[in-house]
This record gives structure tokens, sequence and C-alpha cells, in this order.
């Protein structure tokens, strides 16, 4: 297609293309116009009901421990920050989340924490892993909870020891696929292609694996996030979890100018859409941080194409401690009272609720098949 061609083809076109590249992509998340902003918001959501349904799954989320390792400029819960608490919880609260979680139905949880790769905690999420599995599972539900892990980069024993004590989904986000932008937001011995790397081994052990990155980074470009969704393509990635970068005034980047929160959000809502339209069949969530920057700012993600919602499930006294970023919402409600808000906030989007289920990616699935066959 020509230069004057492409640029002359409108939003809702532009949105139905198949195979969006880079440039297509870039565009599609510089809408400003509202009818613009429509056009790309209903093709997503038109992609995503014709190949994954109207359901959507919940993870339920434990934050196992807010101790960690390592020192990333953008977050609240970084080593160097001494303003915070630093928690751990024991296997048995761990256990007792998971029941939570199977009793509400959610079919799946997430255990996610800080950095950490000693032994003594990676014996304690294993363990807990297992312990899980055993108690879940049931006549009616033979597999038991479907558990992610979050617990960041760790050596290929590590991610196979996790994987054989039973948790099937990993998620490590690459935060930004431009390495100059990585290399300003970490310190040096944090190091981008071992993260990648971390994601390649992922795969390997048979975990589904989702990654994600941070939208309003400062100096990240459109054209960088266009580039985060191919590399996500081009790493067969299975699940997805993106929010807006918020500024956490304990870190170096606290004093980082916050634009328009409005902007954030459309930001954050046109990159859920763009990813959908791009990769189709992947699991999206729709995260807290966008809940934290507008009040239904997860339904919204929802109606641009978003198919997974992770509600609160770590324990009440500790949610105060985990807090990677300002404004983090659902820290008083119970996770009793975090459930029954969600229902009616996944009905408002017009949506259905996937209890009981696991609720894999079809693109896991797809793959799956692929190799059975
Ligand atoms: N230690 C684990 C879990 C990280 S916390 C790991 O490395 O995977 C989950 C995510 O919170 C991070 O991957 C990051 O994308 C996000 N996050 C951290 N600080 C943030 C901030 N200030 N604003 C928005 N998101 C943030």
């Amino acid at each position: 297609m020509n230069k004057s061609s492409f640029s002359s083809l409108g939003f809702a076109d532009l949105a139905a293309g198949e195979n969006l590249g880079r440039a297509e992509l870039a565009r599609i998340l510089g809408a400003t116009e509202p009818a613009e902003i429509e056009a790309v918001r209903a093709a997503a959501e038109r992609v995503l009901l014709e190949n994954c349904g109207d359901g959507v799954y919940l993870r339920g989320l434990v934050e196992a421990s807010n101790a960690c390792a390592c020192d990333c400029f953008y977050c609240g819960i970084r080593k160097s920050n001494r303003n915070v608490h630093r928690y751990t919880l024991e296997a048995d609260e761990i256990v007792a989340c998971a029941r939570q979680c199977a009793e509400m139905g959610y079919g799946s949880m997430v255990i996610q924490s800080g950095e950490r790769s000693d032994k003594k905690f990676i014996d304690l999420v294993a363990g807990a892993v297992e312990r899980i599995k055993a108690e879940t599972r049931s006549e009616e539900e033979p597999e038991g909870l479907g558990i992610t892990l979050c617990i960041g980069q760790q050596t290929y024993e590590t991610y196979k020891h996790l994987y054989e004590a039973g948790a099937h989904r990993y998620l490590l986000r690459i935060e930004t696929t431009n390495p100059e932008l990585f290399a300003k937001l970490h310190p040096e011995d944090q190091i981008f292609e071992s993260r990648v790397e971390c994601l390649v081994m992922l795969h390997d052990i048979g975990f589904q694996v989702g990654t994600g990155v941070m939208i309003g980074l400062p100096g990240q470009t459109l054209d960088d996030l266009a580039g985060d969704i191919l590399f996500f393509r081009q790493h067969d990635i299975d699940m997805i979890g993106m929010g807006p970068f918020i500024p956490h005034p304990d870190t170096p980047l606290g004093g980082e100018p916050f634009p328009d929160v409005k902007d954030r959000v459309r930001l954050a809502l046109l990159m859920i859409a763009a990813t959908r339209l791009a990769l189709r069949d992947v699991n999206i969530a729709s995260t807290t941080a966008l809940q934290a920057l507008d009040p239904i700012g997860r339904e919204k993600g929802l109606k641009f194409g978003a198919n997974v919602i992770m509600p609160q499930v770590t324990p009440q006294d500790v949610r105060r401690d985990y807090q990677l970023y300002p404004g983090k919402p659902c820290l008083e409600e119970n996770a009793g009272e975090c459930q029954s808000c969600l229902g009616m906030r996944i009905e408002f989007a017009g949506r259905k609720i996937g209890y009981h289920q696991w609720g894999d990616s079809l693109h896991a699935r797809k793959r799956r098949e692929r190799t059975k066959a």
C-alpha cells in the first residue's frame, strides 16, 4: 500500500486489517478523536467476541511477599525503598487464600511476589503450589485450581521445579521491549536479554507464558508500544498483562511529570485494543493499575478487548504493604466484597463470568492441539 492511501484509511478500516504491522499499530495507538477511539474499541471488542467469546476469566491474586532483591527504578517495593514494611505470607496463609478462590468459584489463582530466588522462598512457593493442587481437587474439578506464578526471573531448574509442583502458567512482564529504555529503568545488573531468555525457558518447560509492559513510561513512544505488540507475537505469548505507569513517590522515577490522567488511561485502553486486534486469540488482563486511575477503568478494559480480571484475595492486613504504585484500589474490601463488586462490574460491561474454569487462552489451547497432532 502506498503512503497516501495508507494515511487516508479511516480508523475503522485500519482496525479491521489483518496482520497489522508496526506503522499501523502506532497509528491506532495515536487515536485521539472520540470517533477514532470508538472505531478502534468496537473493532477490538468484535475481534474478542468472535475469537474468544464473551467469557471473562477470573484469577484470584495473592501477593505472597513484598520482599524483593531487585531495584527497578519505577517500583514501590524495590529493595532500596526503606519505607516499606516487608512481609512474607506463611504457606498456610497462601493455601487458605487458594481455598477461598476455589470456594468463590474463581477457578484459577495468581501467586505474585517481589523477586526472590533464595531456596527458602522457592521451597515455600513450591510447597504451597503442591498443597493447593492436592487440596482443591474434587470430583467436580479433578484438575484442582489453576495456578499462575508471577515471582520474577529464576533459573531453568527453579522454573522446572515450580512447573512440576503443579503451576501451569507464568507471568513475567518484559516491562518494555525497547532495550535502551529498559536500561534506563533498571540498574545495570538487570539485563533485558536475561529477561527475554526467561520467557523462552518458560515456554520450553511447558508453561503457558504471559508477559506485558507498562504504558506511558518516561521516554516511551507509540512506536515502542507498537514494537511491544510485535514482540508478543514473535514470542508466541499466551497471556498479556499491561497497565499504565504510575509514578511512585518513593522511587527514582517518582518525580516524573504525570500527564493528564485521561490521556494515560486512553493510551492504556488503546494498547489493549491494539494488542487484541493484532493477536486475536490471547488472554488479555484488564489490570488493577487501570482502575487506580479510573474508577471504572477495568470495565473499560473489558470493553476494549480484555477478557481476564484478577480480583484481590491477598489478606487485608498486608495489602497496603504491596503498593507497586500509589492509589491501589480495593485496600479496604475483603475478598468476598471484591467478588460481589466484580460480578456487578463484569455484568455492567455486558459480559459473562467464567466461574469454575481455568480459562486458558485460546492461543495456548490451539498450540496444545497442534503439538498433540
Ligand atoms: N517481581 C515480579 C512481580 C512484579 S510486580 C516480577 O518481576 O515479575 C508486577 C508488575 O507491576 C511489574 O511487572 C510492573 O510492570 C508493574 N509495576 C511496578 N511498578 C509500577 C508502577 N510504578 N506503575 C505501574 N506498574 C508498575
